[in-house]
């Protein structure tokens, strides 16, 4: 048994809808490929990962094409 997360596995897609505009958010992947450019967050996440806290959520970075917003969501985890 492994506990993979869904949206990186490609098993489904999920919908978040932008918080300003209501247009649906596109994925960008894992937060973790963004460490150039989001060291401040992924510093939170090591430290929940390494706690434990976070372990069975992976961090997707959603980016809204239509006003630019983005928003980090916690994917739960799936054993396959
Ligand atoms: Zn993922
Ligand atoms: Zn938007």
């Amino acid at each position: 048994m492994k506990r993979v997360c869904p949206l990186c596995n490609g098993l489904y897609e999920i919908e978040i809808s932008c918080p300003n505009c209501g247009r649906d958010m596109s994925d960008n992947g894992p937060v973790v490929n963004y460490l150039d450019n989001y060291s401040p967050y992924l510093l939170d996440d090591i430290s929940h990962t390494e706690d434990g806290a976070a372990e069975d959520e992976c961090t997707h970075l959603f980016c809204c094409p239509s006003c630019g917003k983005d928003k980090r969501v916690g994917i739960g985890r799936v054993e396959i």
